[in-house]
């Protein structure tokens, strides 16, 4: 080699050379013929196909010699192969190129070469096509040139089948190698259907052997979906479906079916299409894909639609119908249940509640839980109020049937909220929260009944909302303020104690009494906030006013609903009273029988517990409600208060008079006090000292009022009094 330039272009060339494989047995019948008719027409004893290598030249096929290869040192063809055209020696022995070559001196002793380069397409030469004769030869026509070419060309042609067929072996056995190891099923079928590859993955999954399958129809594991891919694949053409993935079953040999997922790709084999699909086993994936889709939307205590699926399908609905119903089912007596049979009592109780649900409906409506104790019902395509009514009375009375859990009997009761689609809501949010509003209604009108949405139910729900950003503020602001009362003792009109009365000094609508917005705070979540801190305040003020000389004096405090349900009211009163250094005789609870009805048994734990360190309770308005005689021997109380309603009335009306010579009865009997409230004149109070009530409220002694204010009247007044020795 003589230059870098030279050396390069020659690796190219072997480089090529080696795509024909000619390393590897050239035994090729087609080769031989082409030799043997060389040299047939050129009436030579040696015809030769011969491939230059870096070191030796190789004879693919030859005819008239008995070596198969020579040193390429020695080569004719190695110089032959780098001309354009045939390169001719008429007479070796006068070429000074060749004269002393051993080919030349020696066996096969060439006189006679002609040989034609054989280069490819993209100009690489490979060797040559030569005739070797052992005389001399003069003429070699322009004919014979043709004819050598011509043989040259054929030969070449059959190289390049070769290296094709070299190509695609190599590629194939790459192929299989791959398709061998891969987890993936790999299967291919030709464009009858007819499978021509089946990797051992695919053994697996499938239960085939290659050879029970190879050449049998694809049908075998995938009937229609299968053959209907192919179709679909050579009509998109390869291009539109590389590298997407569609997901089916097949069958496997046994008879199961497998989901796999599969990416399928299309080629010409001879001009015909071919198919592969790479099939990847997805049965773990459907199943955690089934496990979460069930924890998304299935509660898995009753097995009932969640709330999202519940919301899913109302949304569903709302598209797919003219009209729907929602209605919101929320039981009635559940806590007491769950309190006295314990956990697995109340969700024996749950799951059988969902089966009678579930009795209620229709085939196609959803029944879902959507926490707690609360049900939903979804009935699509509803259309009138009074099936909806008849349903909702069906679910109430559904609900209401005994039941016995563990034995024992259990009593609960069902509050239902309906709303209609489209009339009450046309989003889901809409339709789910006026179905909500109703169901407050229902609960607030007693429980154990339906009521059907109305718009004034939204219009108070916002308003209330909208009430509570003022609330909040205010009592950030501190525009709330306690106003005091006076109780005093009949016998002698001396002060005993205070009620504590909300106050709320508005910005601009002035001095706000509690019916203006007591309901507000009770509905929203400052209430147990707001509660405590009417606690404290209190405590504060009577600890201030219990002087040397009133050491009975007693402060009253009413208290919200919400502070029993915070479960922490006897550890906040305990620490007011602590904090302003108070005994609990100083304190007394006012609660109404509407609290004691909503909480029960909740309720007693902390009551009971005040009550034995001494803090009073005292049963507000009395004699107002339903509260039965077993009540006052069950609550922890020592006061009862007889409601203002009787005081005003009792002079002139004998049963309001008798109402409240009984509740004066009722006390002593069961060792109570009693305090009289609303007295507003003398008569009032004569009479009720008469009857022997000790202690008395109203305007008569004094009207709520500032606590300086009061401090001013009652207490600066009567220590002044009782220093002066009065
Ligand atoms: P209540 O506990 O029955 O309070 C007594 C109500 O009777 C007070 O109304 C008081 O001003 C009024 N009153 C007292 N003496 C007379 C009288 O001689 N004649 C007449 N006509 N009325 C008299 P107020 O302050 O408007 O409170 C109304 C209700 O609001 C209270 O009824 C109580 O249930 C509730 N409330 C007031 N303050 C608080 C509080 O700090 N916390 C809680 N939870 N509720 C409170
Ligand atoms: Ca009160
Ligand atoms: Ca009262």
């Amino acid at each position: 080699m003589s230059s870098i330039a030279e050396y390069a272009d020659e690796q190219i060339r072997l480089a090529t050379l080696a795509e024909y494989g000619v390393q590897s047995a050239l035994a090729d019948p087609g080769f031989d013929r082409l030799v043997q008719l060389a040299a047939s027409i050129f009436g030579v004893p040696i015809a030769l196909v011969s491939l230059v290598e870096a070191e030796r030249q190789l004879f693919a096929a030859s005819v008239g010699l008995d070596v198969c290869e020579t040193s390429r040192d020695v080569s004719f063809c190695a110089y032959a192969m780098r001309g354009e055209d045939i390169m001719i020696v008429p007479d070796a022995r006068a070429d000074l190129r060749f004269r002393n070559n051993p080919l030349v001196t020696g066996s096969p002793f060439i006189r006679f070469y002609a040989g034609a380069p054989l280069r490819t397409a993209n100009g690489q030469s490979l060797g040559t096509l030569c005739i070797i004769g052992h005389q001399p030869r003069e003429s070699f026509s322009e004919h014979d040139r043709r004819n050598l070419r011509d043989l040259a060309a054929l030969v070449l042609d059959k190289l390049e089948l070769r290296r094709l067929e070299m190509a695609r072996r190599a590629s194939q056995f790459r192929f299989e190698k791959i398709a061998g190891t891969s987890p993936d099923v790999i299967i291919c079928a030709d464009d009858q259907g007819r499978t021509t590859f089946w990797n051992p993955a695919a053994e697996k999954l499938l239960g085939y052997r290659a050879d029970e399958i190879l050449g049998h129809s694809i049908d075998l594991i995938a009937p229609e979906e299968f053959t209907a891919r192919l179709y679909q694949l050579a009509a998109a053409g390869e291009s539109l479906t590389e590298g997407r993935t569609v997901e089916m079953t097949v069958r496997a040999a046994n008879g199961t079916t497998i989901p796999v997922e599969l990416s399928g790709s299309m080629w010409r084999e001879d001009g015909r299409p071919s198919f592969g699909a790479i099939l990847r086993d997805i049965t773990e994936r459907r199943q955690n894909e089934d496990r979460l889709f069930r924890l998304a939307h299935v509660d898995p205590l009753t097995e009932l639609p969640n709330r999202t699926m519940l919301r899913e399908r109302v949304e569903q609905a709302l598209s797919d119908e003219m009209s729907a119903c929602v209605m919101m089912v929320d039981l009635d007596g559940f806590k007491d249940v769950n309190d006295s049979l314990g956990h697995s009592g109340g969700d024996a109780v749950l799951i059988n509640v969902a089966r009678r649900l579930q009795a209620c409906v229709r085939a196609g409506d959803t029944v879902a839980r959507m926490g707690g104790d609360e049900f939903a019902i979804l009935l699509p395509g509803l259309p009138d109020a009074n099936s909806a009514g008849r349903i909702a009375d069906s679910v109430i009375a559904a609900v209401s049937q005994l039941l016995t859990i563990d034995g024992q009997p259990v009593n609960i009761g069902a509050s239902v909220g309906v709303a209609m689609f489209p009339g009450d809501g046309l989003t889901v949010r809409e339709l789910l929260s006026s179905a909500d509003l109703a169901l407050y209604q229902a609960k607030a009108e007693g429980r154990h009944c339906r009521r059907f949405f109305s718009a004034d139910l939204r219009e108070a729900a916002t308003l209330k909302r909208a009430y509570q950003g003022e609330l909040a503020r205010a009592f950030r602001e501190q525009e709330f303020e306690l106003y005091y009362q006076p109780q005093v003792r009949l016998s002698d009109g001396a002060l005993v104690g205070a009620e504590a009365l909300l106050r709320w000094n508005h910005p601009e609508k002035g001095l706000l009494g509690p019916g203006a917005f007591l309901p507000a705070i009770e509905a929203g979540l400052l209430a147990p906030q707001i509660g405590d801190w009417i606690i404290r305040t209190a405590c504060q003020q009577a600890a201030l006013w219990r002087g040397p000389s009133t050491t009975d004096f007693r402060m009253g405090i009413n208290l919200f609903g919400a502070q029993f349900r915070a479960g922490d009211l006897a550890d906040k009163v305990m620490e007011a009273l602590d904090e302003f250094n108070l005994p609990p005789t100083a304190l007394e609870l006012e609660i109404t029988e509407n609290i004691i009805l909503r909480h029960d048994e909740h309720m007693l734990r902390p009551l009971r517990k005040l009550h034995e360190l001494g803090v009073g309770i005292a049963f507000d308005d009395y004699g107002t409600g339903y509260a039965s005689l077993s009540m006052l021997k069950r609550y922890p109380l020592s006061r009862l208060k007889i409601d203002q309603t009787f005081v005003r009335a009792m002079l002139d009306s004998p049963p309001d008079a008798a109402i409240v010579r009984a509740i004066l009865y009722l006390g002593h009997s069961f060792g109570l006090e009693v305090i009289a409230e609303g007295v507003e004149t003398e008569e009032q109070a004569t009479r009720l000292r008469k009857k022997g009530c000790g202690t008395a409220q109203g305007f008569l002694f004094g009207r709520p009022m500032p606590a300086d204010e009061f401090t001013r009247r009652f207490v600066l007044g009567d220590s002044l009094a009782s220093s002066l020795g009065q």
